[in-house]
């Protein structure tokens, strides 16, 4: 399959867990719009500058920025088979101008309710030495790396409420713009790592 796969959800659905599985199944790199503007905003570019108000107050940066950063992504020589969006196309607008730079496959739908993701994402931690994601009671981490993990910024329970309202307005709609097309699998993604891993992978091996 040449086209990139959407993996599509509430914030805290488990996308990025369960990216990494499905880049080791199909080979197609994971290409997270959060984890890009992050690094910019840690480096201090002028995209990071331009996102930090944004991300913090936990509203989505402007669809013009976001599709210029994908437009630049997609030109690198790893992206000629298609990549695994994670947290990308979140606005119907994001995933019309998809549609002009490259072809979606599909797009995995990981659907867990609302209370259910403020419970997690507030325990979320991540080690910034190897870019893991624990969680304190769901994936704790191992005890002589708890020094030195971080939260990020923006998983706080005032933020999460408003990624989430973000979330319901703004990119859940799109989930039905993508169902229209044929394209949407949907998985039931309350279940723990290992078993939503084999809801994804019998998934991805239909495609
Ligand atoms: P994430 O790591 O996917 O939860 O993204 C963290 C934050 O980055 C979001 O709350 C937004 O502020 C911003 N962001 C990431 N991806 C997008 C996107 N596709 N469109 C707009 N904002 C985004």
């Amino acid at each position: 399959m040449t086209g990139s796969i959407v993996l599509f959800g509430p914030p805290g659905a488990g996308k990025g867990t369960q990216a990494s599985l499905i880049a080791e199944i199909t080979g197609k790199p994971p290409v997270s719009t959060g984890d890009m503007l992050r690094s910019a905003l840690s480096e201090g570019t002028e995209l990071g500058v331009e996102a930090k108000a944004f991300m913090e107050a936990g509203k989505l940066v402007p669809d013009e920025v976001i599709i210029g950063l994908i437009r630049e992504r997609l030109k690198e020589p790893d992206a000629s088979k298609g990549v695994l969006f994670d947290g990308f196309p979140r606005t119907i607008l994001q995933a019309e101008a998809l549609e002009e730079i490259t072809e979606v496959s599909a797009v995995i739908s990981i659907e867990v309710p609302d209370d259910e993701i403020v419970d997690r994402i507030i325990g979320r931690r991540m080690d910034p030495v190897t870019g893991e994601i624990y969680h304190v009671s769901f994936k704790p981490a191992p005890i002589e790396i708890h020094d030195r993990l971080v939260q990020r910024k923006d998983d706080t329970e005032e933020t999460v409420r408003s990624r989430l309202d973000g979330y319901h307005k703004q990119t859940k709609p799109l989930g039905n713009w993508y169902g229209e097309r044929g394209l949407l699998i949907t998985i039931d993604g309350t279940g723990s790592i290992l078993e939503v891993g084999a809801l994804v992978t019998s998934a991805v091996n239909t495609l």
